[in-house]
């Protein structure tokens, strides 16, 4: 079998690319994650095919579903297939039962916001959806904070997000929020954590964020953990207070744990 990934419109239709339309009516099939909203993208276009469903429940069945057919043409609710949605499993099923798998360039929220953001793009996190559980949220955002960091967030769960952001940045930390992409309402706020609270107070519609790079703390630098340690115990640090201070200098959370609880070796 032949699978086409097929990038849609995230906001305005003529996003599309030409080669996305030709296959759409070269394939003998369009799977994808909602039968109604792609169903009216081909209508737009002047398509009919025939559709298969192939959402986040589903796509597990997806050998089953497709059987039979030789070419399949795949596109999630909006963007690219695989991005934060249920066609990076079905990558994974082609793959692995040889497919002839095929991904076309296209439209996709996260390029243009971080382009748009203007913070350093040479080098970037992108992160999709972030853990619900906050200490799950934290350490992946640790992890990757001295770059610049790509988010896709529901707007339900926005603020909350930025609080999280607030405590881990602080609220000087330079932030863009991309809302509504290619949509008539597109707007693209750039300003600081600290006043991006105040600016969403109710948001509406769909977003991303963009993070700038957080200043490489004193162990990214280089400077050595265990010199570090010795530092902060001299200016008598200890316990919680500690292990914050290293986390907050670029130590790794398990680490810094294990580093502050670690009873004293006295010196010969
Ligand atoms: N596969 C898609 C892609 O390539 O971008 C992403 C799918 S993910 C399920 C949906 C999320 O993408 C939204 O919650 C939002 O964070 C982001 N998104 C999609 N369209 C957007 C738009 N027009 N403006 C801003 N963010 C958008």
């Amino acid at each position: 079998m032949r699978l086409i990934l097929v990038p849609t419109p995230i906001g305005n239709l003529e996003d599309i690319t030409l080669r996305a339309l030709r296959v759409l009516k070269e394939a003998e099939v369009v799977a994808c994650e909602d039968t109604r909203r792609t169903g009216l993208l081909l209508k737009h276009f002047g398509i009919s095919k025939p559709m298969v469903r192939l959402d986040q429940h589903t796509v597990a069945n997806a050998k089953r579903l497709l059987e039979g057919y030789e070419l399949v043409a795949y596109a999630t609710d909006a963007g690219t297939p695989g991005i934060s949605d249920p066609g990076a499993e079905l990558v994974a099923l082609a793959i692995k039962e040889g497919w002839a798998l095929e991904v076309l360039p296209g439209p996709t929220a996260l390029i243009p916001a971080l382009v748009a953001s203007g913070l350093p793009t040479a080098r970037f996190a992108f992160e999709g959806f972030l853990p619900q559980k906050r200490a799950e949220r934290r350490e992946r955002l640790e992890q990757v904070a001295a770059r610049t960091v790509v988010l896709y967030e529901a707007p339900h769960r926005l603020r909350e997000t930025l609080q999280d952001l607030l405590q881990l940045y602080g609220p000087e930390h330079p932030v863009a929020i991309a809302r509504e992409l290619s949509k008539l309402h597109e707007e693209i706020w750039r300003g600081r954590l600290g006043d991006a609270l105040e600016y969403f107070k109710e948001p509406r519609g769909e977003f991303v964020l963009v993070l700038g790079p957080k200043e490489q703390a004193p162990a990214a630098r280089g400077q050595g953990t265990q010199e570090l340690l010795e530092q902060l115990k001299a200016q008598g640090l200890k316990g919680k207070e500690l292990v914050s201070a290293l986390i907050e200098a670029g130590v790794p959370r398990n680490l810094a744990y294990e580093l502050a609880h670690k009873p004293d070796v006295p010196k010969p």
